[in-house]
């Protein structure tokens, strides 16, 4: 097995125990969700702006204000979640230039395979980090140049990052980044009428266990 995969597979065993323990542990929690406590919570994130080859951002600060406002909102209102910066400032851009299979990212969805390139290499290495048991880990956005026949990707529990492409920022794609916190804090997709975790013109609504699912995620914390 070629070396960069063999990372990202121990880093997705990692990953997946970590989500293991942390929703066994998390019963408790999601039972309370889902008998209605809605105290508040906070999800920290951080949003990373890619250079491509020339060492051009693909994308300004400023374009990536109105999806990420839409999803404090949508998380606000939806979950009681309140969106923090993992680290400041809470958009950044990478110094230096990504490779190839980062710009322009692979995602099969549900597909740990997604991962296993030079891409998920990158993303790896420059992701926010967490503590080893994986509870309150943040979750790390990369804006890229073009998520391969999508507008954002998440493999769900197996990795702390999502990714957005950077013409999903505005207009009937602005939903997208918050669609994608959706999926890395364990939502699937759905199909009732204007739910955020519709795969395309994504609402904003979620069903209660879609509330409780997302609030008990280990990335969710009440402090
Ligand atoms: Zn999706």
């Amino acid at each position: 097995m070629p070396r960069l995969a063999l990372a990202a597979a121990l880093a997705q065993t990692a990953n997946v125990l970590r989500e293991t323990g942390n929703r066994v542990l998390g019963i408790p929690e999601l039972a309370g969700s889902l008998a209605g406590s809605r105290r508040p919570k906070k999800l920290r994130v951080r949003v990373v702006i890619l250079r491509d080859e020339q060492g051009n951002a693909v994308a300004t600060q400023t374009d990536v204000e109105p999806s990420l406002a839409e999803a404090r909102r949508v998380l606000r209102e939806q979950l009681a979640i309140e969106l923090l910066p993992a680290a400041e400032p809470m958009v950044t851009t990478l110094e230096v230039p990504a490779p190839k299979g980062a710009l322009d990212s692979p995602c099969a969805e549900g597909s740990w395979r997604a991962d296993f390139g030079e891409g998920g290499a990158f993303f790896r290495r420059f992701a926010q980090r967490g503590p080893a048991t994986g509870s309150g880990t943040p979750i790390t956005v990369f804006v890229v140049r073009d998520v391969l026949g999508k507008a954002g990707c998440s493999l769900g529990p197996l990795v702390d990052h999502v990714t957005v492409d950077m013409t999903a920022l505005t207009g009937r794609r602005l939903r997208v980044l918050a669609h994608e916190l959706g999926h890395a804090c364990g939502l699937p997709h759905s199909d009732s009428a204007e739910n955020l975790m519709l795969p395309k013109a994504m609402g904003e609504r979620l069903q209660p266990w879609q509330v409780a699912v997302f609030r008990s995620s280990r990335h969710v914390k009440y402090r």
